[in-house]
């Protein structure tokens, strides 16, 4: 299974395409946790994609593309892959069809998470991270065990700031590529509002 994750902020991409790879037993590639490690490790790609990332702005275009396709060429990805956050930018998904086709892969699938934009705000601002195991969890849907608790932290651009910008380049920028990946017939819609099980199932059914 070769698919993209695709879905406003907060829309549980993560949390979906965990669940996914589990199943499938495929790769998963988050080019949002790809940066934010090299953000954490001091890297000079990191360095140069914090201050886009704080404000809630696309990593350009030049330094996405390359990580993404060094990602793909790794043995894991040979099993099929779940993109999540990638592509983002048309030229993203020229550079990512360019690499697929050079190896001869196709993909299965486009999978779009939609939700209420008043359901992502909340659902982001809540949202806390345990940097122990990667576990997501939301202060009020489902709170982190109490020896969790003090140790849980935030994405510093789950701020309602950056989450509005996050949401502005979503609609303008990303969601412009839905119609690119309807003509090659790979698209598929889910309704991500609901608990996470409800899409998971939402997303069984619509998968290929
Ligand atoms: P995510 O974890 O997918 O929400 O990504 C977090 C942040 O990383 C985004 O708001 C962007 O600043 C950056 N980012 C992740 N993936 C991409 C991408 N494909 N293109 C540009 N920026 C990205």
């Amino acid at each position: 299974m070769r698919m993209i994750l695709m879905g406003p902020p907060g829309a549980g991409k993560g949390t979906q395409a965990a669940r996914l790879v589990e199943r499938y037993r495929i790769a998963h590639i988050s080019t949002g946790e790809m940066l934010r490690e090299a953000v954490a490790e001091r890297t000079p790609l990191g360095e140069k994609a914090a201050a886009c990332m704080k404000a809630g702005q696309l990593v350009p275009d030049d330094l996405v593309i390359p990580m993404a396709v060094e990602r793909l060429s790794k043995p894991d990805c040979r099993a099929g892959f779940i993109l999540d956050g990638f592509p983002r930018t048309g030229p993203q998904a020229k550079g990512l069809d360019a690499e697929l086709k050079t190896h001869h892969l196709a993909l299965d699938v486009v999978l779009v998470i939609d939700v209420r934009d008043e359901l992502i705000l909340e659902r982001i601002t809540g949202r806390r991270m345990d940097p122990a195991t990667g576990t997501i969890y939301h202060i009020i849907f489902d709170p982190p065990p109490p020896e969790v608790a003090p140790r849980v932290v935030q994405r510093a651009d789950d701020t309602a700031e950056a989450v509005s910008a996050r949401l502005a380049k979503y609609y303008s920028v990303t969601a412009l590529m839905i119609p690119f990946y309807q003509q090659k017939g790979l698209l598929r819609r889910v309704d991500g509002n609901g608990s996470p099980e409800q899409v998971t199932e939402r997303i069984m059914a619509a998968l290929p």
